[in-house]
Order: C-alpha cells, then structure tokens, then sequence
C-alpha cells in the first residue's frame, strides 16, 4: 500500500494535543477560499512513501499522530488502514479533512477510518469565519470531533 506524502513534521504542537508526528497527504478538492497551502490540492505532489516506511517514522518518534493534508479523506481505503496501524502501535489518530462530519457518517467510504481515529477536525475552512485564537482550527465553523464517543450513529464535538 502507497501514499502520496507532501511531509512529516516530527514534534508539532499544532495539530492536536502534545507532542505529534504529523503526515500531510496530497491531494484535495475542496477549494476552500483562503486555503492555507494550494499547493497541497495537487495529487501528485510529494513523494509516495510506503504503508511501512511511514510506520518506521511514527514508531521512531514515538509521538501521536495527526492525518493532515490535503485532505486525507480522498484516500479513505488506505487511510484506514494506516490509521488502524497507527493505533494498533499504542498510539492515537487525530484526522483533519475538508468534509464535515454529516457527510463523513452518510458514506460507507468516507467513515471507514472511523474506528481508529480518536478524533476528527471536520469542515472546510472558512475566510469569513476564520479566527487566529482557535486551537487546532482556522475557522469556527470547524469542529473537533471526538470519534471515542461515536456510538449508536451520535458525535459530540470536543469544541
Ligand atoms: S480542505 Fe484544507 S487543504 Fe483542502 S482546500 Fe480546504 S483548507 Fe485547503
């Protein structure tokens, strides 16, 4: 199993709760206006890296790990299942993608990395209600979702 991986930031505080690796994935259609990184729309971009030489780094630095992209979501098959390996490592998943949390739960597809994730940033990012003093969020209509509690179809939103 592949990836198209644009980068791992080792040791960010950005992307979720402590210490994380953070792998970035090509590719998104989204098109959010005011989208932080363009350049990640391009599917191509990056370099594809392997299901285990991706592990290699999340076991070296021993961290929890943020799904980033891009968006990861356009891959769910594979992100699931590297997502499963992240998991059955010791640690936890957060997932930030493009699409809401609605539209993850209504598709087969889309909520297959469901049960491995400990949390999911969900929504596109919003020009008009972006705001600098979120934590782990560009635009208020984003919500952290946390997927531990996603029983019987509900979903609470950490904030
Ligand atoms: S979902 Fe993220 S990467 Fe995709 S266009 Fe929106 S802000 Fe950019």
């Amino acid at each position: 199993m592949t990836y198209r991986v644009l980068d791992i930031i080792r040791g960010t505080t950005v992307d979720g709760p402590g210490f994380r690796t953070a792998i970035y994935f090509a590719g998104c259609r989204h098109a959010c206006p005011g989208c932080h990184n363009p350049g990640s729309w391009d599917f191509n971009a990056g370099q594809e890296m392997t299901l285990e030489e991706i592990m290699e780094i999340v076991r070296e630095e021993d961290f929890d790990v943020t799904l980033s992209g891009g968006d990861p979501l356009y891959h769910p098959e594979e992100i699931a299942e590297l997502a499963r390996c992240i998991q059955a490592s010791g640690h936890k998943v957060w997932l930030y993608t493009g699409f809401t949390i609605e539209e993850i739960m209504a598709s087969e597809r889309l909520s297959l990395p469901l049960p491995y994730l400990d949390a999911i940033v969900d929504g596109p990012f919003m020009e008009a209600l972006r705001d600098p003093d979120l934590r782990f969020r560009g635009s208020s209509n984003q919500r952290i979702i946390d997927c531990r509690s996603m029983t019987g179809g509900g979903h609470t939103p950490l904030s």
